[in-house]
């Protein structure tokens, strides 16, 4: 393991004892392994914590909270998408993993981030993840076979996505109306079975409202944000869960072979989306407090406090194809092998489908009448 290269040198590569080629992150083991001659070395276990950072204190961003992600990464962004992510040497900079544009840009030291504190390593290999990718095409029907081809040659990219996670104790003060039922008789005109008009009763449901006001508290603990722009926020939900115990605090060794996207949501965007996560449970709250059988919310004023905050980075095999002026998106989780995507539909095999449906129909109208 040569990761303790002092800081003096700026290099900071994991390279093979063995044979001095560039170790790279092995998910099967979570091991840094060489391609080469197949030697493994395993991650010194680190001394740090995870810390979740007091989310005040890095409002304004003083420049010693600001980190490049790994000494030696280079970054680029991709003026197709506007991502911007980072690999390190041997790596290139090739294709862009979220659209498949050809990166033409030169790539440059990273730029200095919140760097993640936390990280779930690859579990899924770049093997089982092609599989996975090629199985969930190849099922989906009235895919063009075109698009099946393409899948089978371009080669899925393993990237680490940016996640935000928000802890904090909120204090709601809520008024509202809270609704119990009555039942009320009421008399009502019909017409008996011989046509008389008659007079009868029914019960009929009534509410009583009554005002409500209140407090409800919550501890939140790890509400989840994307911090990427550049997979859609269903996809990404589809993809949950995560699984966050199994955190590992952040080494550029997890890195290694990888690349790495740089946040796009910033953290206090990030806070305000999960603030109106925390407002759905907030109200949830609210509503069994007021009880009753139905519930008016007029306002809710919640106080945050003790907020703190990670960034994670969360590992993806993305196949992202382009086809007929389209980008399609096929994720793995690459921890727990989900896959997720977005597919077109084959014009040809639909209309083929279509017909054949048809002259079986017919084939079947036929038979009836003989
Ligand atoms: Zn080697
Ligand atoms: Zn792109």
């Amino acid at each position: 393991m040569t990761s303790s290269s002092s800081s003096t040198t700026k290099v900071h590569r994991y390279s093979c004892p063995g044979c001095s080629a560039d170790l790279v992150f092995e998910p099967r083991d979570g091991h840094l392994a060489c391609p080469y001659c197949g030697r493994s070395e395993e991650i010194p276990a680190s001394a740090d914590q995870i810390q979740e950072r007091s989310y005040e204190a890095y409002l304004e961003l003083k420049p010693e909270q600001l980190n490049p992600i790994t000494s030696d990464a280079l970054e680029v962004q991709c003026t197709g998408c506007g991502a911007t992510v980072s690999f390190s040497p041997p790596e290139v900079a090739g294709e862009c993993a979220f659209c498949a544009a050809k990166i033409v840009a030169q790539p440059q030291a990273t730029h200095p981030m919140l760097a993640p504190e936390s990280v779930l390593p690859f579990r899924v290999t770049h093997h089982q993840a092609a599989d996975a990718i090629k199985g969930w095409l190849a099922s989906r029907w009235f895919a063009p076979s075109a698009l099946l081809r393409l899948a089978r040659q371009e080669s899925a990219k393993g990237v680490y996505l940016p996640f935000w996670t928000f802890d904090a104790y909120t204090v709601s003060h809520y008024t509202g109306e809270r609704g119990e039922y009555y039942w009320e008789t009421e008399s009502y005109v019909d017409r008996d079975s011989s046509g008389n008009v008659i007079t009868r009763t029914r019960q009929v449901r009534r509410t009583r409202w009554r005002s409500a006001s209140g407090k409800v508290t919550r501890w939140f603990d790890d509400v989840l944000i994307p911090a990427t722009r550049s997979v859609s926020p269903e996809r990404l939900d589809a993809l949950n869960p995560w699984n966050l115990p199994d955190l590992k605090p952040y080494q550029p060794a997890y890195l290694a072979g990888y690349r790495a996207q740089r946040y796009q949501v910033e953290l206090r965007e990030g806070f305000e989306k999960a603030k109106s996560l925390m407002a759905h449970s907030i109200e949830e709250d609210v509503r069994g407090d007021i009880g009753g059988d139905e519930q008016r919310v007029h306002q809710i004023r919640t106080a945050y406090s003790a907020i703190t905050f990670k960034h994670l980075l969360a590992p993806v095999w993305i196949g992202a194809y382009r086809f007929r002026e389209r980008v399609y998106q096929v994720l793995v989780n690459a921890r727990t092998g989900e896959v997720q995507g977005d597919r077109p539909y084959s014009g040809w095999k639909i209309t083929g489908f279509v017909i054949v449906l048809l002259l079986v129909l017919l084939l079947l109208l036929y038979l009836s009448d003989q």
